[in-house]
């Protein structure tokens, strides 16, 4: 059981680290150090050994193990990003770097995404130093820089430069997972990521003849790049189940009483309420067009036109998104991954899975834990380059109603509840000590 201290210290961290402004406003613009050396600090109260790794100077990450009491068993990598995404005080009720406590609340940037995680996961360990407490498996805690960008100083660097690390890791946890979803209707909700869909940031390019934009011209770029976004943007991608979506809709429709009909998914979405928000971003491919850049002035008919695309593919979804592409783009507009990273698919029938579900269940008794997929991705795709494929979304937070914790990730007025933090550790170390 997490003692006393680690019920304050958690606050205490989560407050601490909002305070440590570590804004990544990408292109490299960001300076992780002193968190990393304010976490590394803790761990080595604990007793533990953390390295500082750094690609870029400034750009760091924090590296420990805790040896596990069973040699033979798989090792576990918790995992937690140091960096935050930009705020602009003016909009917000707080100083979004004040880390203020008021009425039971902790305010700030960082506050669910994801410095109380890198909170709970300190006062977890620590106060398994202080009661004498090993874990079954070996577990490696690394807190990471520059995931809110390209994760090239972060993960990606790490499991590129330093994969002796992570030995023996073959399953991970971090952040969006285990959070309570009020479904309006009383029935508490927990979703426990099992899977995210991969990235396809595209750039699209259309070649013409330029020209005076009086003449007649059937060549031009910026018509071409017109078309093939607008094709992209009706697309209707067909559904796709995928396993963990599956077992979500299975275990969703039971909640709700009744049998999931496959056949008439869209049907079972509407069936489902509010709840169908768990699922209906991750029942298809997506790709929506976010920028344009084209011409530079009006009579001028440009050479070329560019445009960007958000895409996003299922597990097991990539090919079928490169070839859509292809179709949708035609022969006039080339298509090119601006970045690019994997889709990730966790077994929901794994003790691991089965361990993260009995602990919630403990500590918020009469919630519904349910897999889910990401509509999104997380640092567990560059750790997955290392073979740790079966990762999950578990940052356990027990929400009140009325808190809406999906509005906060990148939000004007971040902030979690004291009460929610205390869950947190509670059955994170639960989790941990029997995973
Ligand atoms: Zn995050």
């Amino acid at each position: 059981m997490a003692d006393e201290q680690a019920l304050d210290e958690v606050v205490e961290f989560t407050s601490g680290l909002i305070r440590i402004d570590t804004t990544n406003r990408g292109g490299g613009d960001c300076r992780e150090r002193p968190a990393a050396e304010y976490a590394a600090e803790r761990l080595a109260g604990a007793g533990l050994e953390p390295l500082l790794l750094e690609r870029t100077p400034g750009r760091t990450n924090v590296v420990a193990r805790i040896a596990g009491t069973d040699p033979s068993a798989h090792a576990l990598l918790v995992h937690g990003h140091l960096d935050v995404v930009p705020a602009e005080a003016a909009d917000w009720s707080v100083h979004p770097f004040s880390g203020e406590i008021r009425d039971g609340v902790v305010w700030g940037r960082g506050a669910v995404d994801m410095k109380n995680m890198d909170a709970m996961i300190l006062a977890v360990v620590r106060s398994w130093a202080r009661q004498g407490i090993r874990p079954r498996r070996d577990i490696v805690i690394a807190f990471t820089a520059d995931e809110e960008d390209s994760a090239e100083d972060g993960s990606g660097f790490l499991a590129g430069r330093h994969p002796e690390l992570f030995e023996g890791c073959t399953e991970a946890i971090g952040e969006s997972g285990a959070f309570t979803f009020h479904d309006g209707d009383g029935r508490e909700i927990y979703p426990i990521a099992a899977g995210e869909r991969g990235t396809g940031w595209l750039k699209l390019t259309a070649r013409g003849r330029a020209g005076h934009g009086s003449k007649v011209n059937k060549e031009n770029a910026v018509t071409r790049l017109a078309a093939a976004v607008t094709r992209i943007g009706e697309h209707e991608w067909p559904l796709r189940l995928t396993p963990t979506v599956r077992a979500a809709l299975t275990e969703l429709a039971a909640l709700y009483g009744f049998e999931p009909d496959f056949r008439n998914v869209d049907g079972l979405l509407e069936k489902l309420g509010p709840a169908a928000k768990l699922v209906e971003s991750t029942v298809r491919n997506s790709a929506n067009p976010t920028m344009l850049d084209a011409g530079y002035k009006v009579n001028v008919i440009p050479g070329e036109a560019a445009a960007f695309v958000d895409g996003r593919f299922l597990p097991g979804g990539e090919e079928e998104f490169v070839a859509t592409l292809d179709r949708l783009t035609g022969p006039d507009v080339d298509w090119e991954f601006h970045h690019r990273s994997v889709a990730l698919q966790a077994p929901v029938d794994s003790p691991t899975f089965a361990g993260m579900r009995a602990a919630v269940e403990e500590f918020a008794p009469g919630g519904h834990v349910v897999p889910y997929c990401m509509t999104g991705g997380t640092d567990a795709k560059q750790f997955s380059l290392l073979g740790i494929d079966a990762a999950y979304g578990f940052a356990p937070l027990k929400l009140p109603e009325g808190f809406d914790y999906q509005a906060m990730f990148h939000g004007v007025d971040e902030r979690v509840p004291v009460e929610a933090l205390h869950f947190g550790v509670r059955v994170l170390d639960r989790f941990l000590r029997t995973a």
